[in-house]
C-alpha cells in the first residue's frame, strides 16, 4: 500500500500545506529538491521586490522613510518576521550582511582570548567559509589557527556526537561556534543542551543556521543561545544573494560591536553625524553599512509565507515526506548500495536525507537530465531536500522510481563520475 502512486497522492490530499506549492515557479517541470542550497522564487516574493523597485522609481532618496517599506526600518521589519523561525523576541534579530560577514562580525565582538582561554571551539564538518572565517579571526587577534582553532572530530564522517564535543570544551575555549543542522548529513546537533555545557564553563556559543532554518523550530532565547547567523536563500526562499540575518541574545545589548559601521549606530543619533559611535541598543547594532535593500525585499513575500504556514506545520510536513523518501529508499533500492547517512531519528533529522554511492556523481547528473534536481557533495553524497512548501509526496515517489529505473538501465554510466563546478 505504502509503495503505491495512490499513497502518495493521498498523503497530498490530506496535507494542509498543500496551497504554497503554486505560489513557487518550478523551473520547467522539473521535481526540484535542492532547496537547502537555493529556495524557489514565489510570486509574491517576486511581488515584493517589484513594490521596492516601485518605490525607488517613485520616491527615489524619500524611499528611506516613505513608500511602502520604508528602507530605514527595512532591517529591523524582517528581523521581527523571522523572530518565530528562530524563537527570539524581535530586538534579538537582524536582516543584515551574510552567513560569513555575520560570523567575522560575531566572532569580532564575542571573541575576547584572555589568560588561559584564548581558542575557539568549532568542528571537522561545517561548511568551509566558517572554518576560513574563523581562522582568519584569530590570525587577526595574532593566534596560529593550527594551535587555537579546535576541531572536534566526527567518528564517522557524517555526524557529530554531543559528548565528544562537551568533552572538548575544556579551560581554554573561549568561544564555540557550531552549526545547528550540519550542511552534508541533515544531523541536527542538540542547540540547547550544547549552551547549557558551554555556559557551565564559562564559554559564549554561537550557532550558524543556514540549514536549520526554516526547515526546523528553534527556541533561542529560551535555551540562552549567545548568538546565531544564518542565509536566507535556502530554505527560506529569499533569491541567491539575499541578505543574511543574525541574532544576538539581549543579555549582551549595549556593547559596541568589534566591526562598527554607521549602520551599527542608534537610528535616533545616526543622522547626528557625530564621530563617537552610539550603538543600537538591540541586534541591530551588528549592522555595518547601508543594508542591501533590493537584496532583501523579496524577504518581504518569503517570510511572509512561512509566518502564514507556521514553522511547526513546516517542520512536520518536512518530517513526513523525509520519513516517507527513507522508506521508499529502503523498499525499492535495497539492490543498489545506497546507505542513508542522515540521522534517522525525528529528533535528529534536519530537512534533507543524504545517500551515499560510490557512483554519486554521475548519478546526479543522470537524475538532473531525467527532470529530477538533487544536490551532489563531494566525493560520494546525494543530497534531497523535500521542502514543505513546495514539494509533494508523489514528487517523492516520481524520483525514487525514475532513480531505480536509472539503477536497474545503468544509464548513469553514460556520463563522467566527477562534479562539476557547481556541485
Ligand atoms: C550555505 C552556507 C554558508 C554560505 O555562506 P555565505 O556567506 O552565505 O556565502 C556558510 N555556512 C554554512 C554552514 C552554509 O550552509
Amino acid at each position: 500500500m505504502m509503495r503505491t502512486r495512490q499513497y502518495a497522492q493521498q498523503l497530498d490530499q490530506e496535507d494542509t500545506l498543500q496551497h504554497f506549492r503554486t505560489e513557487f515557479y518550478t523551473p520547467n517541470n522539473t521535481i526540484y529538491f535542492d532547496g537547502n542550497s537555493l529556495g524557489l522564487l514565489s510570486k509574491r516574493a517576486e511581488q515584493f521586490v517589484t513594490e521596492v523597485m516601485n518605490d525607488w522609481k517613485n520616491h527615489a532618496i524619500d524611499g528611506w522613510t516613505l513608500g511602502h517599506h520604508p528602507w530605514f526600518y527595512l532591517a529591523e521589519k524582517l528581523g521581527k518576521m523571522s523572530t518565530n523561525l528562530v524563537g527570539a523576541k524581535p530586538e534579538e534579530v537582524i536582516i543584515t550582511g551574510s552567513t560569513t560577514t555575520n560570523l567575522h562580525q560575531l566572532t569580532a565582538s564575542f571573541y575576547h582570548p584572555k589568560g588561559a582561554k584564548t581558542k575557539i571551539l568549532a568542528d571537522v564538518l561545517n561548511f568551509p567559509s566558517d572554518i576560513y572565517a574563523l581562522k582568519s579571526q584569530l590570525a587577526q587577534k595574532g593566534y596560529d589557527a593550527h594551535t587555537h582553532l579546535i576541531q572536534v572530530p566526527s567518528a564517522d564522517e557524517n555526524t557529530l556526537k554531543s559528548e565528544d564535543i562537551i568533552a572538548y570544551m575544556t579551560e581554554e575555549i573561549a568561544l564555540i561556534v557550531l552549526p545547528g543542522v550540519l550542511y552534508r548529513s541533515g544531523q541536527i546537533l542538540d542547540m540547547q543542551r550544547l549552551t547549557k555545557e558551554a555556559h557551565k564553563r564559562g564559554i559564549l556559543i554561537g550557532f550558524d543556521l543556514c540549514h536549520s532554518i526554516g526547515a526546523i523550530p528553534h527556541s533561542l532565547s529560551e535555551w540562552d543561545v549567545d548568538f546565531a547567523f544564518w542565509c536566507t536563500y535556502k530554505h527560506l526562499n529569499g533569491g541567491p544573494g539575499s541578505v543574511g540575518g543574525l541574532y544576538v541574545n539581549q543579555k549582551h545589548f549595549g556593547k559596541t560591536p568589534g566591526l562598527a559601521g554607521w549602520f551599527s549606530s542608534s537610528k535616533e543619533k545616526q543622522f547626528d553625524m557625530g564621530h563617537n559611535l552610539t550603538p543600537a541598543n538591540h541586534a541591530g547594532a551588528y549592522q555595518i553599512g547601508t543594508p542591501h535593500v533590493l537584496s532583501m525585499a523579496p524577504l518581504l513575500g518569503a517570510l511572509q509565507m512561512f509566518e502564514e504556514a507556521g514553522i511547526e506545520n513546516i517542520r512536520k510536513k518536512s518530517l513526513q515526506l523525509t520519513a516517507y523518501l527513507m522508506d521508499l529508499i529502503e523498499s525499492e533500492l535495497a539492490a543498489y548500495s545506497f546507505s542513508i547517512a542522515n540521522p534517522k531519528q525525528d529528533d535528529e533529522r534536519g530537512g534533507h536525507v543524504l545517500l551515499l554511492h560510490p557512483e554519486a556523481a554521475r548519478i546526479c547528473r543522470a537524475l538532473k537530465a531525467n527532470g529530477i534536481i538533487p544536490d551532489f557533495r563531494n566525493p560520494n553524497g546525494i543530497r534531497i531536500a523535500p521542502v514543505a512548501l513546495y514539494n509533494t509526496f508523489e514528487e517523492v515517489w516520481q524520483m525514487v522510481h525514475i532513480l531505480k529505473t536509472i539503477m536497474e538501465k545503468e544509464s548513469y554510466k553514460n556520463y563522467e563520475n566527477k562534479r562539476g563546478v557547481i556541485a
